[in-house]
Formats: structure tokens, sequence, C-alpha cells
């Protein structure tokens, strides 16, 4: 997907101004209840070879824009971390995973990582978003799938994002949390927005126990435009399609790769 590499023309660019969009986003993150205690973590890339982060141990909602960490590729502190508010702050050990999808996806601008409640219940309970419910995220996103378990903070946690994030702007971490990601901090968060939405809607489709399909022909005009949109990477279509069910009017249903439907 085209993010316009790594001038982020509309946000924010300088580092002062990504270090308070990241402490803006937290304390969206933290009100709306995508993070409880001192989960989940920001960050953004600031140049080739440093990124911002959120440091580990704080709450999403009470942060200031000096305890922001500066990182390298290997998730080491660099530079001015050994001064001020973040003399004593570590960047958070989930950054591995971030760093990865920086690795996967040189376009983005920015990983944001949340525990939201309806998209872990429902990994937990083995219902999958990886599936066509509404339209503006058919476009945006394609569908979110869900990755392998795997320990939270491990080297394994960049591991199981690593083939997925190629493919699609949001995931869901097997009974942990997400990742979003996007061309700036704002963008990720909204993603992250998107995702929770969804699955809060899915979950009340599972509370009601029925669901109306879209009618014939609406999927793939939904597809046509996120591939207007420049949106569709090779072989995604066909992935969609299967996994909308959309296949079955074409007569050619490829097998979904993970995009099993419990209910
Ligand atoms: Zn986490």
């Amino acid at each position: 997907m085209s993010y316009g590499g790594y001038q982020k023309s509309g946000s924010a660019t300088t580092e002062r101004a990504i270090r308070e969009e990241i402490v803006r986003v937290g304390q969206l993150m933290h009100s709306r209840g995508y993070v409880t205690a001192t989960d989940g973590n920001i960050s953004a890339r600031l140049d080739r070879e440093r990124f911002i982060a959120t440091p580990s141990g704080l709450s999403k909602g009470a942060m200031s824009p000096d305890q922001m960490v500066v990182i390298d590729w290997e998730g080491k502190p660099v530079g001015g971390n050994r001064y001020g508010a973040a003399r004593d702050l570590k960047p958070s050990s989930e950054i591995l995973l971030h760093l990865e999808a920086y690795r996967q996806r040189p376009e983005i601008g920015a990983v944001v990582h949340a525990h939201p409640v309806h998209a872990v219940t429902l990994s937990i309970a083995g219902v999958s978003l990886a599936r066509c419910l509404l339209p503006e995220v058919i476009i945006n996103l394609g569908m979110i799938p869900t990755t392998e378990y795997a320990t939270p903070a491990s080297p394994e946690g960049a591991v199981v994002i690593r083939e997925l994030i190629r493919q699609y702007d949001a995931l869901i971490l097997q009974r942990h949390g997400s990742v979003t990601i996007g061309k700036d901090v704002w963008e990720a968060y909204l993603n992250l927005e998107k995702l929770e939405n969804v699955a809060e809607i899915t979950f009340k489709l599972l509370q009601i126990g029925r669901e109306l399909p879209f009618p014939a022909g609406a999927v793939e005009k939904l597809l046509d435009k996120r591939e207007k949109h420049g949106l569709m990477l090779p072989g995604q279509r066909e992935e969609l399609e299967a996994a909308c069910g959309a296949c079955q009017l074409s007569g050619y249903c490829p097998s979904p790769r993970r995009s099993q439907v419990v209910f």
C-alpha cells in the first residue's frame, strides 16, 4: 500500500509533534478501554534508523511527551534517553513486534498495539474476524486475520505477525490483543477503532444469534473499490472472495487460509 514513504504529509512530522500525537492517542486508547493498567504500546518512525516508542510500565492514559523513548532497529535506547523524563524508562518488551511490522512494511510510519476487549474475547472463543461484515472495513482493511498464539513480549510475537502483516493493516493476536499499522500514529489508531468496532458488532450478532448475508454482487463492488484505491495486494482478492463467500457466485472458490467462520 502506498503511504508515501517517510514523507508523512498532513500528519505530525517533527519529533515533538510525534511525541505529542503518541500521548494523545494513548489517552484515547485508555479512555475507550482499549488498554488496561500499563498494557499496550505505540511507536512511530522517526527516521530511517530510529523510532519513538512508549516506555514500559506506564498507563497509556497518563504519559507525557518527554517520557517517550527513542530506539534503534534492535529496540535499544539511543540518543537523548539518558537525560530528562525518559532517563529511567525502558522501551516496552513488546517493541520487537513493532520492529517486525516496520521490517515487513517499509512504507508504514506507525504501529499501535492494544488489548481491546471484544477482539480478545472473540479470539479466545475461537470466533474469527477474517470475514466480510462491514462495507467500509472490506474496502479499507480487507479483513482482520488472527495470528497464532505467542507468549506476549517474547520473540515469538514478532514471528507470528510476520506473514500476515505483509498483507493486512489490522491483526488480532490470539488471546492477547491487536496490532494495527498506518502511515502515522493517528491512522494506526483509527485502524484499531475499526478493528474493535468489527469485534463488538460480531459479539452482538452472536448474542442475537442471526445475521443477514450481503446482497448478491455487493462484495464484488466493495472489492472493486479496494482495488481502485490501490489497496489490494497480489493474490488478496481471491482470499477475500473466499472469506466473503462471494466466490460462490462466480463458481470459483479457492480455499481460504484463515477465514474459518464459527457461526
Ligand atoms: Zn500486549
